[in-house]
């Protein structure tokens, strides 16, 4: 039901994926009676949940081999809630794709990591199989043709493995209008300020001023400058890191194949996915490299970047931890160079040839209007840069997100963590039973239980 009203019970800032994620769990699965969602765009999702700036990998820890064990297990509860949905509200082929996917292991080192790897992890994902490089001249030709060294691959052919995310925001929105609960948005409205007025939160905008029992903001890596500006998390710096990709000029791939992760860099390695947006043309990525901004194709202010930054004696700590590490190095300098104007694919062309030898690099272009950033937190008090997202919790009646990967595959996961809260705060019910029946796996990995027994 949509309505309009300068009160509200609670109000979401934000209308990407972690926004439109909370506000269809808040109307459909609990007691509450009005929330307000306020973006500064016209559209829900055109920034980093928007289908061209991310990989649409629906992550659930089994090929990415960045994640421990336990990242694993944690990740899979709250993204099989995606997948969950998916298939509970008849979503599939329109916003969510059965794929294959695997990771590729190059030469003997490699393979040894994958067979030990394969061991430990089948036991969190059965379905899981290993491909040797007869399997895969079968089912992924364009990885074998022209390899001189050994290859194996784990992965599974049928599971949702590819998400929409920009559909599936827009889906969230049409879905929580159908709810009892009252739903108003306000698109084209950036929110300027937040103020806590008595028990309350007077949230001034471009177009006035709201009031609001309770807060959540979703606004992805401006979060935590919201934050900031709040007093709230001062131990938490961040460093803004853009990511883009290539594109091959044909398809080569059916499926989502993931590179194994080189344990001492920071960030997720390269892989090559089947693309949504472009008739399913091979689309290769994304890099990494600092950016002085924080969203992509689009400025910010400066004095807001400082801020953003803190940059003290920990957080050049970090920097420096980071830099003295020659594979970093390294790293940092491959990354910079994917990005130079008409000569980033004489580089980017090493990273894609480890999955297809035989592609050269005017086989590849820059994909222009892709990628976005992700908002990676630095622990001041720690001295240590966070992978994964990160939530204030103030207990006061506000929460600030940061989401940087996998935030859209946890998004009810994060949606459901957050009504928890909330409910508890406004004293209102959470109907997990409904949670549990449409959203969650009937097992030990469910997230509600996961959750409910923290
Ligand atoms: C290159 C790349 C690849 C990725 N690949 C994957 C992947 O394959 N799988 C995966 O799960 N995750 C992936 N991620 C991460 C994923 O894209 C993000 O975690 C997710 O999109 C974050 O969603 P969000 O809603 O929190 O933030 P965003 O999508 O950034 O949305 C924040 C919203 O807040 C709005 N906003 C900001 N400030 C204000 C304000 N003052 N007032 C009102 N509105 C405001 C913005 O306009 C925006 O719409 C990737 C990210 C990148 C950059």
């Amino acid at each position: 039901m949509t309505h309009g009203s300068y009160y509200t019970q609670v109000a979401i800032i934000g209308g990407g994926i972690s926004g439109t994620a909370l506000l269809f769990m808040l109307s459909r699965y609990t007691e509450i009676e009005s929330i307000t969602l306020f973006e500064k765009y016209n559209r829900p999702a055109t920034l980093n949940s928007s289908a061209k700036a991310n990989s649409q990998t629906l992550h659930i820890g089994d090929i990415e081999t960045n994640y421990d064990y336990e990242k694993a297990k944690k990740v899979s509860a709250s993204s099989s809630m995606v997948a969950n949905f998916i298939t509970h509200f008849n979503y599939e082929d329109t916003i969510g794709f059965r794929k294959p996917k695997m990771v590729l292991a190059v030469g003997e080192e490699e393979i040894a990591e994958l067979r030990a790897r394969y061991k430990t992890f089948k036991v969190l994902f059965p379905y899981l199989e290993l491909w040797d490089a007869k399997v895969l001249e079968v089912i992924e030709p364009m990885l074998t043709k022209g390899r001189k060294e050994p290859i194996l691959a784990m992965g599974t052919k049928n599971k949702i493995t590819t998400v929409d995310f920009g559909k599936l925001s827009q889906t969230f929105i049409d879905l929580s209008q159908k709810e009892s609960c009252t739903v108003d948005l306000n698109f084209g409205m950036e929110v300027t300020k937040i103020t806590k007025k008595w028990d309350k939160f007077l949230i001034s905008t471009n177009r006035g001023e709201f009031m609001s029992e309770v807060v959540v903001v979703d606004a992805g890596a401006h979060s935590l400058l919201f934050a900031h500006e709040m007093g709230y998390g001062d131990d938490y710096a961040m460093l803004p890191i853009g990511g883009s990709f290539y594109f091959a000029k044909k398809q080569l791939l059916n499926a989502k194949v993931y590179t194994m992760q080189n344990p001492k860099l920071p960030f997720a390695a390269v892989h090559g996915d089947p693309d949504l947006t472009a008739d399913g043309k091979t689309r290769f990525g994304p890099t990494a490299f600092a950016m002085l901004a924080l969203e992509r194709y689009h400025h910010m202010e400066i004095l807001n970047l400082f801020d953003l930054l803190s940059i003290d004696r920990s957080v050049l700590g970090v920097y420096y931890d980071l830099m003295k590490d020659e594979d970093i190095r390294a790293y940092i300098m491959r990354n910079f160079a994917h990005e130079l104007p008409g000569i980033g694919n004489e580089f980017f062309i090493k990273e894609v040839q480890k999955l297809i030898p035989t592609l050269h690099s005017d086989d590849i272009e820059y994909a222009d209007g892709y990628g976005g950033m992700r908002p990676q937190i630095i622990d001041k008090k720690a001295k240590k840069l966070l992978l994964g997202e990160a939530k204030i919790n103030t207990g006061a009646g506000i929460i600030f997100n940061m989401t940087p990967s996998p935030g859209a595959s946890s998004c009810l996961g994060n949606a459901f963590e957050d009504a928890k809260i909330l409910c508890d705060f406004l004293g209102v019910d959470l109907l997990k039973r409904k949670i549990k029946k449409e959203l969650c796996d009937e097992k030990e990995y469910c997230y509600v239980n996961q959750q409910q027994n923290r």
